[in-house]
């Protein structure tokens, strides 16, 4: 069985260091032994060690994002080699807003993938259709060229290393969430499509999250879901309380 996985995304926000210790702060508070789930946070570079100290282990705290390259004229680039030495081993890579705002191909969201399992860290990869494509019916079509190129050369005895985040890109930051009726259909094809490519055993094994305006409310019906093993919460997961009751969803 996979355990349940609550991940937030804490994208550009808090705007302090110390804003970002009070709001970890609140969330470490909201885990105890009685959670149903992992939980993780996703944070800016400049806050990880601070965040790290401040949950000890109750949070795995990971990058939002990464450069693939190791060293060299790569101005801004932050590495996975880097990350681990702050003891860093879990990041994203292919955020809806990476790919658009920041111009990242699939290729590169492979090339970060595969350097980041290569050094022995977890990934998050995130796959999603724009509302467009969901209107034209090709979100499975989209989800299998995503996965397909993302997860390219990386071998089966990694999958463990790998969490799949289903994001529609309709849904993020839009408070229009996925129905769990769509959502769990989604990862249904995901998991399929993982089956394919690597066997039933680990498509079984793989966690696949749901992401896009996941909120207290709407958690219990998402979860609820047999393909969907917990969320990746964005905006939610900037106010501890709200986190918290998603964290400590019904099980
Ligand atoms: P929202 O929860 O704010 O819609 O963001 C989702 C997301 O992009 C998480 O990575």
């Amino acid at each position: 069985a996979r355990k349940a996985f609550i991940t937030g995304n804490w994208k550009l926000n808090p705007q302090t260091k110390d804003e970002a210790i009070e709001l970890a702060t609140g969330i470490a508070s909201a885990v105890t032994d009685d959670s149903p789930c992992d939980v993780a946070l996703f944070v800016p570079f400049p806050y990880i060690e601070s965040v790290q100290e401040t949950v000890g282990d109750k949070v795995i705290i990971g990058a939002e994002a990464t450069t693939p390259q190791i060293n060299g004229a790569f101005t801004g680039g932050v590495s996975p080699v880097m990350l681990k030495s702050i003891g860093c081993t879990w990041a994203l890579a292919g955020h809806s807003e990476r790919r658009v705002i920041f111009k990242e191909s699939d290729e590169e969201i492979n090339e970060q993938c595969k350097m980041l399992i290569e050094h022995d860290m977890n990934v998050v990869l995130c796959i999603g259709e724009t509302l467009e494509e969901f209107e034209k019916e090709l979100v499975g079509a989209v989800c299998e060229i995503q996965l397909k190129k993302g997860l390219a050369g990386i071998d089966k005895k990694d999958l463990d290393k790998v969490t799949i985040a289903y994001e529609p890109v309709w849904a993020i930051g839009t408070g229009k969430v996925a129905t769990p009726e769509i959502a769990q259909s989604v990862h249904e094809t995901i998991r399929g499509i993982l089956k394919g490519m690597y066997g039933e055993k680990i498509a079984d094994s793989t966690r696949i999250l749901y992401g896009g305006s996941v909120s207290p409310e709407s958690v219990d019906g998402l979860v609820a879901k047999p393909d969907i093993d917990g969320a990746l919460v964005g905006g939610a997961s900037l106010n501890a309380e709200g986190f918290g009751r998603i964290i400590n969803h019904e099980s």
